[in-house]
């Protein structure tokens, strides 16, 4: 995933949480952040952040800077330090690819792993990983790893997933649980 720390981001104008919590947090908002300049720059897996999701940059003094969702249950946790909290937009010539996760519940039938496989790759869409977690007589729930530009790229590979008729339900994951490990790493740094 090294292609993706060169995107280039912008911090946003001061966000409201900003001016309330002091000048320590307005002045990170100037910075002008670029992978390619040697900052550590990482997307975290719990929320897959692509272009188009409001984002949000939190800096953890083990693993650099990590961007989030905005809605990113992990999120709130951080709040608790709000100067590691910083905030960044996407930056409106950002290209490339990102990894978003999906979940897909489908009846089963042979070979619908490959029917799957072809409408997402016909979208352009690459696909990481592709993993059934729950399966019984009739249905399974299959986890995908997928690379997509942006927002309405996914939009548009989700709804073509949909039009497979085994196919009941479509939804991206969006905010996952991170490990205890990385949590209390993070609760240390204050
Ligand atoms: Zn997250």
């Amino acid at each position: 995933m090294a292609h993706m720390v060169a995107q280039k981001m912008m911090p946003a104008t001061n966000a409201p949480d900003s001016a309330k919590s002091g000048s320590r947090v307005n002045k990170q908002t100037s910075l002008t952040i670029r992978g390619s300049e040697g900052m550590v720059m990482t997307y975290a897996q719990c929320c897959y952040p692509i272009p188009g999701d409001p984002i949000v940059a939190h800096i953890s003094s083990g693993r650099g800077m990590v961007i989030h969702t905005e809605t990113c249950n992990n999120i709130g946790e951080f709040r608790n330090s709000p100067e590691k909290i910083v905030p960044v937009r996407w930056d409106p010539d950002v290209d490339g690819e990102f990894a978003v996760e999906l979940r897909v519940e489908i009846e089963n039938e042979r070979g619908i792993i490959a029917k799957l496989a072809t409408a997402i790759t016909s979208k352009e869409a690459n696909i990481e990983r592709i993993s059934t977690v729950e399966r019984d007589a009739r249905f399974s729930i299959v986890n995908l790893l997928l690379n997509v530009r942006n927002r309405i790229h996914l939009a548009r590979v989700m709804k073509h997933i949909r039009l497979i008729k085994p196919v009941s339900r479509v939804a991206r994951v969006k905010s996952k649980k991170l490990s205890k490990s990385i949590k209390s790493n993070s609760s240390a740094e204050s």
